[in-house]
């Protein structure tokens, strides 16, 4: 996902760009809005974490871009391309380094695990419009 602060900053292009030049394909992609409930349910898993309102207000403030990429090795890779959660810890040329405001408002999330990136693509994308 590209999250509400890098959206609203009009950093969505140079992202992507980022993104693909890295060598991943974009195998779906759609700009959509959060709802409550509906960011609750994607970061679930973070609900007992003390920033965990912060995280859903964050998530619900404006529009994102969702997007199911494709590359071997995708999940490390894609770790690799966004950086340290916290934008003062990311490594140079990064997403993150380039685009975070903060820790909580970082501009992209990737997934964590091959396992985690399928829930999450199933979440966002009902399967029909992916490409390949
Ligand atoms: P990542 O997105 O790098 O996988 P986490 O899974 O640990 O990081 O956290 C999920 C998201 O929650 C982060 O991307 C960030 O938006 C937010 N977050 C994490 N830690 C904090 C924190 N200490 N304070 C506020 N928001 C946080
Ligand atoms: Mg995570």
């Amino acid at each position: 996902m590209i999250k509400p602060d890098a959206l609203e900053a009009n950093n969505t292009g140079k992202i992507i760009d980022m993104i693909i030049e890295a060598g991943f394909s974009i195998k779906a992609m759609k700009l959509t809005h959060l709802n409550k409930t509906e960011a609750e349910t994607f970061y679930a898993v973070h609900s007992e974490r003390p920033f965990f309102g912060e995280l859903v207000d964050y998530m619900t403030s404006g529009p994102i871009v969702a997007a199911i990429l494709e590359k071997d090795n995708a999940v490390a890779d894609f770790r690799t391309l966004i950086g340290a959660t916290d934008p003062a810890e990311a490594a140079e040329g990064t997403i993150r380094k380039k685009y975070a405001e903060s820790k909580a408002k970082n501009a992209v999330h990737g997934s964590d695990s091959d396992e985690n990136a399928a829930i999450e693509c199933a979440y966002h994308f009902s399967g029909r419009e992916i490409v390949g």
